[in-house]
């Protein structure tokens, strides 16, 4: 194989795991794998790819979860002249049990190349390039064990969340329950793709917000709390006996001079309604600082990749709301986001593409939201409404 793949070989060099290795590996039992390495190679070597966006594939009642590759060399790898990807909806908060997770490589074994990633940057499971004949079989075998597609296309992606209560003491939020509950929800927008655009809904228990919520999706939910941080004086007084250098690391470093330091009494306070739960203070000293207990989530809208325009982060339409089950509120907002943008977006425009083209003011009163003065376009600056 060595000599047949010398420009893909380059890529096992490096000081980090190689995929090439591993396909290498899956290329031992799998046709498929083999010639994917071919495809590679070729690709390499015409500095094109070999790869042709295909018609649209997908399984009965479905419109998404499938995405379509076709190679535009079949005649020399035959084995992939279709490769299509499965995205399937992960399990909340990204949790096995080994028992499902041979059940899942069982079925991708019988039904497709074996390669996987674990996990796509959206989110799920992605297996890696099957056959058209192979689709349906693989869906159904999947549906026996207890999986489901997730979202592609011009749909509601998968929604994701952090691990939250599971193994996180800071969240402010249930992020699994809510991720589970929202997908059960919002089946028919996962599967059948209906809308201009993708939309995206991440969740993050806490400002940390570790599945870049902010970034990448339309809808963010970012957990946070009411009233204000907790001190404990104790654990303070113990920092600095250790050393630690409480003004320089933390109170200076606080972005809206929310914290003081008295350092003849070494006692720390907070002046809460300067506070902007960015949780730096509290990653910083954790057995002293803590979030308060008035807990709930901050709503923003409109984060994206670039794609027809620039890369752009969510900003807050929601400071505060109560998230408990079971979400009525949340779910009700959404819906009337979805309509406004289905009504008015063009194709391809995402949510906060809209709201750039329309304005904040047209999104706010189609949706029924009172303009706030947290609701500003960049930290500190351009207030998106004047008062
Ligand atoms: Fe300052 Fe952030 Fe701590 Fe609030 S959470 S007091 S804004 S450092």
């Amino acid at each position: 194989m060595k000599e047949e793949t010398p420009l893909v070989d380059q890529l096992e060099k490096g000081p980090w795991p190689s995929y090439v290795k591993e396909i290498k590996r899956a290329a031992k039992k799998n046709a498929a794998a083999k010639d994917l390495l071919g495809v590679q190679e070729l690709s390499f070597k015409d500095k094109v790819t070999h790869w042709k966006h295909g018609g649209i594939v997908g399984v009965t009642g479905y419109g998404g979860g499938v995405i379509g590759r076709y190679s535009d060399v079949p005649h020399l790898f035959p084995n992939v002249e279709s490769f299509h990807t499965l995205r399937v909806n992960h399990p909340a908060g990204w949790f096995y049990s080994t028992k499902k997770l041979r059940q899942l490589c069982d079925v991708w074994e019988r039904y497709g190349s074996s390669l996987t990633n674990f996990h796509g940057s959206t989110g799920d499971i992605i297996l890696l390039g099957t056959t058209t004949a192979n689709l349906q079989p693989c869906f159904d075998a999947l549906t026996e064990v207890g999986f489901d597609l997730g979202g592609s296309g011009s749909a509601l992606r998968t929604l994701t969340a952090c691990v939250g209560p599971a193994r996180c003491e800071w969240t402010n939020i249930n992020t699994l329950d809510l991720v589970h509950n929202l997908t059960m929800e919002f089946q028919d927008e996962i599967h059948r793709p209906r809308w201009p655009y993708k939309f995206k809904i991440k969740i993050s228990g806490c400002p940390n917000d570790c599945v870049a919520a902010i970034a990448r999706a339309d809808l963010t939910i970012i957990g946070t709390w009411r009233d204000s941080l907790k001190i404990d004086q104790k654990a303070v007084k113990e920092y600095v006996k250790a050393g630690f250098d409480v003004k320089g690391l933390v109170v200076d470093k606080c972005p809206t001079n929310a914290l003081k330091w008295d350092e003849k009494t070494k006692k720390l306070r907070v002046v809460p309604q300067d506070c902007v739960r960015c949780m730096h203070c509290i990653n910083k000293m954790t057995k002293a600082i803590r979030p308060g207990l008035d807990k709930g989530a901050t709503l923003l809208i409109g984060g994206k990749a670039p794609i027809l325009k620039g890369a752009m982060l969510s900003s807050v339409i929601v400071p505060f709301m109560k998230v408990e089950p079971p979400y009525t509120e949340i779910k009700e907002l959404v819906r009337k986001i979805w309509d406004w943008w289905d009504e008015n977006g063009r194709t391809r425009e995402r949510v906060g593409e809209l709201i750039e083209r329309l304005g904040m003011r047209n999104f706010l009163k189609a949706v029924g939201l009172k303009p706030t003065p947290q609701m500003i376009k960049a930290p500190r600056a351009n207030p998106y409404v004047f008062f």
